[in-house]
């Protein structure tokens, strides 16, 4: 029986939509912490201004009148009464709500205040009045299938029976006069008082950051091998290459490669990071990196997050070394057994000179004749070990991360400490800024007529979806009725295919393979090409419900297109929250859009990466708690160095932790 189920209220059901969540233990599920508190206070009416956001309670004063757009669609008045003033309240799709809304029923008014019209367009409306005290609500990310209020009444009736187990040593509780664990866990899904609730949010954001830290610090220390190949190399070789590409390459990425060859015909090992925003060309920047590593007789390896980028890299290597021996291969979790074992002797015997693939470069089977450098592209969608999974192997090779999650310098460093970095800042030469649109479900035929304009001139669409098929409970946009409609509308002129992650690797190759043929003029697809994707013939992304999506996400997705001369557009489609998503009508600066992607959740996804990897915490975000890092960075280097650390009873439950923690991902 899973360990969930004997959970107060949960069945087989919610056991379900927990997994989907990624809650698979008591553990998580009281870890799972809200993203953003709702503070339910009354307005003070006085001071609000135009279009502010208000809440406040009082009576109904007349009976709404409901008016019916269509089925889905329907509007509400009626006259609200706050005990000092009568508003005139709108709200739209909640005419389930009329016959409880009688004179005199007790209200709460939730929603935006249109003061030239004395009105208030609500968003919600509760049926009782406000309580004396702020109710502080927890909001969780959620999925289909459960509210963030469901959640949070099963993660609230089983609090209590949980062991919580505190990490932090009690000295470093003292030190900051820190709350314990179990109050911090009990009053963040159950927040009492502000003041409360921000003791809570300190605890737990502290442990997030030590327990970070404590990982980074330990890999740090073991770290023996600061001495990697010194490699001769012929400088002229490596100037013919690029000379050979077939674009010229950007001052940046130059200078990319400069850092990059320096390190590699060094003898200290190389650690660094290249990063560039969406389209600033990272990959060739690997590439010379894997032909320089090659010129010097060692193997290299160059990881992808997604199948799909790991087949694009492939296809482009092959080309880019068209004209020299070098063999290059790819391996994919996915593919038969046999010929991966194929791969593995292969591989052993030096016939291969770069290995491409997904995690599975790394698997325990695979064995390298002389890995000498090993390249990870979006790397901020691997976790930390992966460093140290690579030195289980026992081997030592240079290492180049790939990634376009803009760093502030001073973060990564003082999380990395130890990799040097370099940056791309622009994009190749004649590169035209992406057209970003907003545009609601109404406006849909403009949005088809750019897409017929674009087509007319053979250029090549994407359109998103959030959902693959339909679901009993959304009714957001999915990939097969979209094809659908994209099919109704161009068909006559165009071929439309689809992409997404429930399909097999052949099926998804196939597709890619004709879109970047443009055998298929329209992909509908599901955010699996959310990375790296390069098609550059495309010059149109339409997504649809974006709001469904974050910022830096949304933010990715458009660097799908404007990668060639040609004007491209990204066409957001959403009812909901425009003024969120406006950010990306105004800036296609991948640095801007994360930072407001982080001012407008408050949440600790600044780096927009919600499924994985490094730099995804629960609670705390390097940003706004970057002090509390610094001080969770010398504390975890301090117990560790501590002679006590190894064997005393007392960080027995440190040491399971880390070495769970390693173990993960
Ligand atoms: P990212 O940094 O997002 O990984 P890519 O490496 O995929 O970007 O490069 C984006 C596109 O720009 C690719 O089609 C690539 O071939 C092209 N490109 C890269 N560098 C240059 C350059 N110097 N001049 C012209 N096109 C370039
Ligand atoms: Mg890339």
């Amino acid at each position: 029986m899973n360990e969930l189920e004997t959970l107060n209220g949960v069945g087989v059901k919610t056991v379900k939509i927990l997994n989907r969540l990624g809650i698979y233990t008591k553990e998580d599920l009281i870890s799972y912490y809200p993203f953003r508190f709702d503070i339910l206070e009354k307005s003070d009416m006085d001071k609000t201004l135009q279009d502010d956001k208000v809440i406040i309670d009082g009576i109904v004063e007349k009976i709404p009148t409901v008016f019916f757009f269509n089925k889905k669609l329907n509007k509400m008045n009626f006259l609200f009464n706050s005990g000092s003033n009568i508003y005139n309240v709108v709200i739209f799709n909640r005419a389930y709500l009329k016959s409880k809304l009688n004179v005199g029923t007790k209200i709460t008014i939730i929603g935006k205040y249109d003061k030239k019209h004395n009105s208030l367009v609500a968003s919600d409306i509760r049926l009782s009045l406000l309580p004396r005290v702020p109710i502080i609500e927890p909001i969780y990310h959620v999925c289909n299938g459960i509210t963030s209020k469901e959640l949070n009444k099963i993660i609230k009736n089983n609090l209590n029976n949980l062991d919580i187990e505190e990490y932090i040593p009690e000295y470093l509780i003292e030190r900051y006069k820190l709350s314990n664990k179990k109050q911090s866990i009990i009053e963040i899904h159950n927040p009492t008082s502000k003041n409360n609730l921000n003791k809570a949010l300190n605890y737990l954001k502290y442990e997030e950051l030590f327990l970070f830290m404590l990982k980074i610090n330990y890999l740090k220390n073991n770290r023996t091998d600061l001495y990697g190949l010194e490699r001769k190399v012929d400088k002229n070789k490596v100037v013919e290459f690029i000379n050979s590409l077939p674009f010229k390459l950007t001052d940046d990425q130059l200078k990319g490669v400069k850092d990059i060859y320096t390190d590699l015909t060094n003898i200290k090992r190389m650690n660094r990071l290249l990063q560039g925003d969406v389209g600033s060309g990272k990959t060739i920047v690997a590439v010379v990196a894997l032909f320089i590593n090659y010129l010097a007789n060692y193997q290299g390896a160059l990881m992808a997050p997604t199948e799909i980028l790991a087949v694009q890299h492939y296809n482009n290597l092959i080309n880019y070394f068209k004209n020299t021996d070098i063999k290059v291969e790819l391996l994919t979790g996915k593919m038969k057994v046999s010929e991966k074992k194929k791969i593995y002797k292969r591989l052993l015997n030096n016939e291969i000179d770069i290995l491409i693939g997904t995690h599975a470069l790394f698997s325990d089977d695979v064995v390298y004749n002389n890995l000498g450098l090993v390249i990870t592209d979006e790397q901020h969608r691997f976790g930390v070990n992966q460093r140290s999974s690579l030195k289980n192997k026992g081997i030592t090779p240079d290492i180049l991360y790939l990634s376009a999650t803009p760093i502030p310098r001073t973060y990564a460093l003082t999380i990395y400490g130890d990799m040097d970095i370099s940056s791309i800042h622009t994009r190749p030469e004649g590169r035209k800024e992406v057209i970003t649109l907003l545009k609601s479900n109404n406006e849909i035929k403009d949005v088809l007529d750019l897409i017929y304009q674009e087509l007319k001139k053979k250029h090549q669409i994407y359109v998103i979806a959030p959902l693959i098929e339909e679901s009993e409970n959304s009714d957001m946009e999915n990939v097969y009725e979209l094809k659908d409609k994209m099919d109704r509308a161009f068909s006559k002129i165009c071929t439309t295919g689809i992409l997404h992650g429930k399909m097999t690797s052949k099926e998804k190759d196939e597709v890619m393979e004709k879109y970047k043929n443009n055998e298929i003029s329209i992909l509908i697809s599901t955010t699996v090409i959310e990375v790296g994707v390069d098609v550059r013939n495309a010059t149109v992304m339409v997504i649809f419900d974006s709001f469904r999506f974050g910022l830096s996400q949304l933010h990715q997705l458009r660097g799908r297109v404007g990668r060639n001369e040609l004007q491209s557009y990204c066409v957001l489609i959403s009812d909901k929250e425009a003024e969120r998503l406006d950010v990306l009508t105004k800036t296609t600066d991948g640095f801007k859009v994360s930072e407001e992607d982080f001012k407008l959740r408050g949440s600790g996804d600044l780096f927009g990466t919600r499924q994985s990897g490094d730099m995804q915490f629960r609670i705390a975000d390097i940003k706004h708690d970057f002090n509390i890092l610094l001080r969770a960075k010398e504390d975890s280097q301090e117990v560790l160095s501590s002679k006590e650390y190894v064997n005393n009873k007392k960080y027995f439950l440190l040491r399971k932790v880390l070495e769970k923690s390693m173990n993960n991902s």
